[in-house]
């Protein structure tokens, strides 16, 4: 078995990075970016807020500079440099995706992981590299950020969005604080529309002794330490692969599946067509696409496996189902399809949840979203769940004309994969997702007709 991580080797060629920087500036000139200004000057009330300074929420505030809309203000509860999982929860040593994506440079080679690592490294250190190591994506992030002038204001964690009119809302934060806003986005990652999927037999189990794979775990729960983790996705590998690094005495992984899924599904799908036409389809197509993708399940990648698959302290449980769950004396006692099992802390490596109903965010609204289970009649389950969004990624009212503020709150997390496929999240088609969704804002404000006086256009 290998066990190894992965740093950052130091910088090669720190005056290239520099010369990288001016590049982009220039760049950015050579295409008279920013664009002009045409919204009407207001600074008590913003354009857009976007809750999320992870990869979409950046990349957005990017694209509306391009479209000619500056009053934006990004928002994260996480401290500055932990933006998304990167650099906190994502145990895997490097990126699942090919290296070769575009991420969030929008059409700017120079703004690419690949530029700025090559820019750093040299372009022999790149093309060694198989796969980007998540600390360098975290990391090449924070650049991204840095060098468009892309300010995050941490610690702001959002708690409600009151709707204040038709045209605008109060949002407030947990830190007391509160802002107004015209347009929301919210660019909240994959626990964004329900937080994290965990089996109701957790409630009987104290909190001390599990934990999902988006939380931190504390190392100290796995040296010398019985593991059991339940799923057989990428992230319940690399969680296995962290507690057998940590000293774990033995790691069990629960799958309810008889084998390891093999064929991706989703990836397979995922042309430029695909991901840009997948809207477009009926809503049944939709969800016969999603279901099927998701009865087939998505294969960790071999890296992962490869890297645990031999260790004498890990065993893979196929085809086994918990069917009861008790604590005493410090231990958690699973009764499986298989056998008893028993083990000192659980991870569960179940996904995400779709539930806005969790999001305190929504509690003011959240009766009047529409949702799929209201689009498709006798849809049932968790993708009843999903909001059914509209063309630009905007809540639609469950009631028209009930609730017409809810068209200028944009979905742009986990709750939007139903509608409008990966490309509200994934490294490689974020992209489409964050132009469509671009545009629509600056659509919606036109069509609002809140752009300044003609006279006064283009004196920024
Ligand atoms: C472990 C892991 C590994 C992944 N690996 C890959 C991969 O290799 N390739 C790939 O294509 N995709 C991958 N993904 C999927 C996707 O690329 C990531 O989820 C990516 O982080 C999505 O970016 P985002 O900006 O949408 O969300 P995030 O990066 O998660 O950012 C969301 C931000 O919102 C903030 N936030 C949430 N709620 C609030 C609130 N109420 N108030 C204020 N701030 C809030 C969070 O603090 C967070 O910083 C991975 C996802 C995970 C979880």
């Amino acid at each position: 078995m290998k066990l190894i991580s992965i740093l950052l080797p130091l910088p090669l060629f720190a005056s290239s990075l520099v010369e990288l920087e001016n590049e982009v500036h220039q760049d950015l000139k050579f295409i008279n970016f920013p664009a002009c200004s045409w919204r009407p000057e207001n600074e008590e009330i913003c354009d857009v807020v976007i809750i999320g300074g992870g990869t979409a929420g950046p990349c957005l505030a990017f694209a509306l500079q391009q479209r000619g809309i500056f009053n934006v203000q990004i928002f994260d509860e996480a401290e500055e440099g932990k933006e998304g999982p990167w650099l906190t929860t994502a145990r895997m040593l490097t990126l699942r995706s090919s290296k070769d994506y575009p991420g969030p440079a929008l059409d700017f080679p120079r703004l690419t992981c690949q530029a700025w690592y090559t820019a750093q490294y040299g372009k022999e250190a790149w093309e060694q590299l198989d796969k980007v190591p998540t600390s360098v994506w975290g990391t090449y992030l924070q650049w991204y950020k840095k060098v468009l002038n892309l300010n995050v204001r941490n610690g702001w964690k959002l708690q409600t969005i009151a709707p204040d009119s038709e045209e605008t809302f109060i949002l407030s934060f947990k830190n007391g604080k509160t802002i107004k806003a015209r347009k929301v986005v919210l660019a909240t990652g994959r626990s964004g529309f329900g937080g994290f999927e965990i089996p109701s037999f957790a409630e009987q189990l104290p909190k001390s002794c599990w934990a999902h794979t988006a939380e931190m775990i504390d190392p100290s729960n796995f040296k010398d330490k019985n593991i059991c983790i339940l799923g057989n996705g990428a992230s319940a590998f690399d969680a296995a692969r962290f507690a057998l690094e940590q000293g774990a005495k033995k790691v069990y992984m629960i799958m309810r599946r008889k084998e390891l899924p093999s064929f991706g599904y989703f990836a397979a799908l995922s042309t430029v067509g695909f991901n840009l036409g997948y809207f477009f389809l009926d809503d049944q197509e939709r969800i016969d696409i999603f279901r099927k993708g998701l009865e087939l399940g998505t294969p960790p990648p071999f890296e992962s496996i490869e890297l645990i698959e031999d260790h004498p302290s890990f065993e893979l449980l196929a085809d086994t189902l918990v069917q009861k769950t008790s604590f005493s004396n410090d231990k958690i006692f699973l009764d499986t399809s298989t056998g008893l099992l028993s083990a000192d802390f659980l991870i569960f490596a179940t996904g995400y949840a779709v539930d806005g109903s969790k999001q305190p965010e929504l509690s003011f609204f959240f009766d009047q979203i529409k949702l799929w289970g209201d689009q498709l009649k006798g849809l049932t389950g968790k993708l009843s769940r999903f909001p059914y969004l509209g063309p630009h990624f905007e809540f639609l009212e469950k009631q028209p004309g009930a609730a017409p503020f809810l068209k200028n709150i944009y979905c742009f997390n986990y709750g939007a994969f139903l509608s409008h496929g990966r490309i509200s999240g994934d490294i490689d088609v974020i992209q489409f997702g964050i132009k469509r969704l671009a545009d629509g804002i600056a659509l919606s404000f036109f069509l609002e007709r809140q752009h300044k006086p003609v006279e006064l256009l283009c004196e920024n």
